[in-house]
């Protein structure tokens, strides 16, 4: 047993302190990115949040609407490829998600059929991405997808970012535990701090050439602008995208009078998904996510631009005329 007792930092235990600056109005500020992804070796441009690919988040009407503002959507990985094939899908915007699975053929299918629409991103998704197994499915998935841009998680040190990027993964996504409807902290004690884990990583990823994701624990576009200052190249959200019209079927849309206009938003690994999914929890595993009940928020149109507000709102605070400079201007001030 050991204990690392240097202070470990989430979003709320800190501030971005103030800094002069001659940018006049916030509109000045640049949020578009574009990035050269080190093993699929082509550029990517795009405001550089993703939403999660939670089959309540990443859904493919959620992607129609976040494309029209530059924003990427990871397309969860429940949809039939028929369905994939049918939607009108940017091209540049989209991720394909995939579990971890031996057989790639069906991997091999959906991307071959999307490679038509221009469709090259491919998110690799598992809660434990410590696994000697995942790491050996990322080298397997960089060898058949060569010219694809991979991002691959979860994770949550450097050690493990570099072996992701080591083996294949253009982008590593960061995140053990933070997430708004994630229980493995408190089910299995395990975790970290995520601010403390983006300013950790990203400092791995990048000596790598490679690129970070932070994924989950953000609440506020407050937090967005705290896990980018932190080093983040994209960050993922799912409860601040979650409860709009575009993840919502026709049905919950309908009952939405009868449920007070209240919705349930549940994690991947709750006893819920795990029930729609793989028919319930397996005597092995314990459920670790939870359902949390939140109040429909209409088009998700509002809340971009209240999150891009946000954001050039904290580039304006710290002097950053674009996106890309706001690691550099950061200064966190801790909290007591
Ligand atoms: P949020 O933005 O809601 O704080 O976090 C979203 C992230 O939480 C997702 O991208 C995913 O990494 C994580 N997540 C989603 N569902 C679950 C779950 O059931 N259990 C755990 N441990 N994490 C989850």
């Amino acid at each position: 047993m050991r204990i690392e007792n240097d202070r470990k930092l989430d979003f709320d235990d800190v501030l971005i302190r103030p800094k002069r600056s001659r940018l006049e109005t916030r509109a000045e500020v640049e949020l578009m990115r574009t990035f050269r992804t080190p093993h699929a070796g082509f550029e990517i441009t795009g405001i550089p949040i993703i939403a999660a690919n939670m089959d309540s988040v990443g859904t493919l009407e959620m992607a129609k609407a976040l494309a029209e503002h530059g924003i990427y959507t990871a397309i969860h990985k429940h949809y039939p490829l028929e369905e994939l094939e049918a939607a009108d899908l940017s091209a540049d915007l989209n991720f394909v998600t995939f579990g971890l699975v031996d057989d790639l053929s069906q991997m091999k299918e959906v991307m071959s059929a999307l490679k038509a629409k221009g469709i090259n991103k491919i998110c690799l998704d598992v809660a434990n991405g410590y696994t000697e197994i995942f790491v050996n499915f990322i080298r397997r998935v960089r060898e058949q997808h060569p010219d694809c841009l991979i991002m691959a998680g979860n994770v949550a040190t450097p050690d493990m970012t570099e072996a992701l990027v080591i083996a294949g993964a253009d982008i590593v996504k960061i995140g053990i535990g933070p997430g708004s409807v994630c229980e493995t902290r408190s089910v299995t004690g395990v975790g970290y701090p995520q601010l403390s884990a983006t300013i950790e990583c990203a400092d791995a990823a990048h000596g790598l050439g490679g690129l970070l994701c932070a994924d989950g624990g953000c609440r506020t576009s407050g937090d967005v602008a705290k896990a980018f200052g932190a080093g983040a190249d994209f960050v993922m959200l799912g409860g601040m995208l979650a409860g709009h019209t575009e993840c919502l079927t026709d049905e919950q849309l309908k009952a939405l009078p009868e449920n007070n206009n209240m919705i349930e938003y549940y994690g991947m690994s709750s006893a819920e998904a795990m029930e729609k999914y793989s028919g319930g929890i397996a005597p092995h595993r314990a459920s670790e996510g939870r359902v949390a009940s939140i109040p429909y928020r209409g088009d998700v149109q509002n809340t971009v631009q209240a999150i891009l507000g946000g954001l050039r709102s904290a580039c304006t605070y710290v002097g950053a005329y674009k996106l890309k400079e706001l690691t550099k201007r950061t200064t966190f001030v801790v909290k007591n």
